[in-house]
């Protein structure tokens, strides 16, 4: 049976980072993902927002790895070449209770380290973004955008460059501790195939789930079965090319008093289209992209306190993506990442529940990791 050091399941941006951060100590490291190419979860079905760390209780990992891998991935996007821009945010009020909201939302980012925040009055607001109507705004200069699947490619080549395997359409079906490592049993391509497929096996000394919105699944093939994750979607519209002069950068609402999102906001991407998006809400299944979609009246309803030009004949649908949320329906608050070896089996490094800010954090999430595979391989 084929040995490895570590295998890591999944290869989004945080499988990715992983598998960067691990390669370069470790030989035989294993990057699985079970489509056809790195990088088809929520990866790439997001904003592609580098957040700042503003909105995330003090103390917390959110908090911690968002602030730390919003300055790491600006470094790393400098080093590699990685498509991005330091934009900026503004974060809208409309009246005063609202702005004692984001006096609030100011407290909180500073207390997580965040710097530059201030709060900007409506002329500051029209004079960065003239369409915007606000009566002032929270401005968050450590805010930018990034090419998503620049950085995932980046990061798997780097891996592959340091002698990192990375095998897609490959699933991980199995998993057998043992007493000094985890047998690792893969079949060829995704389930939904449900054609006949070989299996193979290897032995891990380290199991990394990165496995997204199945990391509660993954876990639960070595017994763990203290976390569910609830799927959330969130679906985006984009603006008509001659309408996307409307926005200059990233304009957000006040998040969601529930911590379910962030609220609609507007995106300027780098390649100069408009986002709209992206709502939230629970789904029955984890791979519910498409079906009762939205209409595009409703993603106007709740910009146009934002946008007032904003028509729903400026819109058309676009992507969705789906959130790993460990918060179940009907319940507030904000969930935590879970990064940390498995209680029962500890060569297993389980991490569950990397919903936003994951992109952002995944640099600082994989150093994190890295400590834990060293506690592992010494
Ligand atoms: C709508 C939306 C907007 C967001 N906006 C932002 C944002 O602006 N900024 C930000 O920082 N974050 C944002 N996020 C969060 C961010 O996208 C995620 O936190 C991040 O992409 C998580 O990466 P991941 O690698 O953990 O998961 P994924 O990208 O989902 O990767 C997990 C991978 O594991 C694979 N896998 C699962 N099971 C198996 C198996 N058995 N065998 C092999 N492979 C398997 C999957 O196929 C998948 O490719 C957003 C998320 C959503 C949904």
């Amino acid at each position: 049976m084929d040995r490895a050091n570590i295998v890591i399941i999944g290869g989004g941006v945080v499988g990715c980072a992983v598998a960067r951060a691990v390669s370069r100590r470790w030989s035989d490291v294993f990057l699985v993902e079970q489509t056809p190419r790195l990088g088809m979860g929520a990866s790439t079905r997001n904003s592609g927002v580098i957040h700042s760390g503003i909105y995330y209780p003090p103390g917390t990992l959110k908090a911690r790895h968002c602030v730390a891998g919003n300055r790491l991935m600006y470094e790393f996007c400098v080093a590699h070449h990685v498509p991005h821009r330091n934009c900026g945010k503004l974060v809208v009020a409309h009246d005063a209770r609202q702005i004692a909201e984001l006096e609030r939302l100011a407290e909180n980012g500073r207390a997580n380290g965040v710097t530059g925040l201030r709060i900007v009055d409506r002329a500051a607001v029209h004079a960065r973004e003239p369409h915007i109507d606000a009566a002032a705004a929270l401005e968050v200069p450590s805010t930018g955008i990034i090419s998503a699947e620049d950085l995932i490619k980046t990061l798997a080549r780097l891996s592959t460059d340091q002698g990192a395997s990375v095998l897609t359409r490959t699933r991980v079906v199995r998993l057998e501790p043992g007493a000094d490592s985890i047998a690792v049993t893969f079949a060829e391509g995704e389930a939904a195939e449900g054609a006949e497929r070989g299996e193979e096996t290897i032995e891990a000394r380290c199991v990394i789930n990165c496995a997204g919105l199945y990391a509660d699944e993954i876990a639960a093939l070595l017994g763990n079965r203290d976390h569910r994750i609830y799927p959330v979607r969130g679906q985006y519209c984009e603006l008509a090319r001659s309408k996307s002069h409307l926005i200059n950068n990233l304009v957000y609402p006040l998040p969601h008093a529930d911590g379910l999102s962030l609220g609609v906001h507007l995106t300027r991407t780098l390649w100069d289209t408009v986002l709209v998006g992206p709502t939230a809400d629970y789904v029955a299944a984890k791979n519910d992209y498409e079906r009762n979609r939205l209409p595009v009246e409703e993603f106007v309803r709740r910009a146009k306190s934002m946008l007032p030009e904003i028509e729903a004949a400026d819109l058309q649908l676009a992507y969705s993506g789906i959130r790993a949320k460990l918060v179940p329906p009907g319940h507030a608050g904000i969930a935590d990442f879970v990064i940390e070896r498995d209680a029962n089996v500890p060569r297993a490094i389980q991490l569950i529940g990397i919903e936003s800010p994951g992109l952002t954090s995944s640099l600082a999430i994989a150093e994190q990791v890295f400590s834990l595979a060293a506690e592992i391989l010494m």
